[in-house]
């Protein structure tokens, strides 16, 4: 087990932490501005997503200051987080498929910027937490890569909007999108539950 009690270390660690609640706010809030100005499902589903990881980062940053007194908290708020990402999923998914049999009009709006400020903030989450000190950091790192992959849905959807009606490809890429989050999160979900019955 990771030593707890250096506390130069847990500086480093509250610091990255507050940066992902920070970075994950921010994208939240724009991106459910996008999402209310624009009606795209794609975008609804990285606000939703976003906002879960934010309450995440809020409440890995509350139990990182008892998680030397009780290593298994930060397992217990990873699995509540998971859970949050796959029932944010689900009801993206339910929405998406709802769209593709009742087509509803999609504004394109500011897609590229919202995509590139994705890729870029969860880039810069990513190597941040990357250098942390904490198995939390590692594992939150890595997550922000998949996020970044994430962010590039919306860039592909406002490459394609040239091609294709924006009412048929929103709720597909939604659709794709929110599996591959949901994947990804199922795999969480096990690796979270292997570390609680450890
Ligand atoms: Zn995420």
């Amino acid at each position: 087990m990771h030593d707890h009690d250096d506390s130069a270390c847990h500086s480093v660690t509250r610091s990255n932490l507050s940066w992902a609640l920070f970075g994950n706010s921010f994208l939240a809030i724009v991106e459910g501005v996008v999402w209310v100005l624009s009606s795209s499902v794609t975008v609804s589903v990285a606000a939703l997503h976003d906002s879960c990881d934010a309450l995440t980062s809020l409440g890995m940053l509350v139990t990182d200051r008892v998680s030397h007194r009780y290593p298994k908290v930060p397992s217990y708020v990873a699995l509540g987080s998971v859970l949050l990402v796959i029932i944010g999923c689900f009801i993206s998914l339910c929405q998406a498929t709802i769209r593709i049999f009742f087509p509803q009009p999609v504004e394109v709006f500011h897609f590229w910027e919202l995509g590139l400020l994705g890729l870029g903030v969860n880039l810069f989450l990513a190597k941040r937490l990357e250098g942390g000190t904490s198995i939390l950091e590692g594992v939150s790192s890595l997550h922000f890569y998949e996020d970044a992959l994430a962010a590039c849905v919306i860039l592909i959807e406002a490459l394609c909007v040239r091609w294709i009606r924006l009412e048929t490809l929103d709720p597909i890429l939604a659709i794709f999108s929110g599996l591959c989050i949901c994947c990804l999160s199922i795999n969480r979900l096990i690796s979270v539950m292997d570390e609680i019955q450890k």
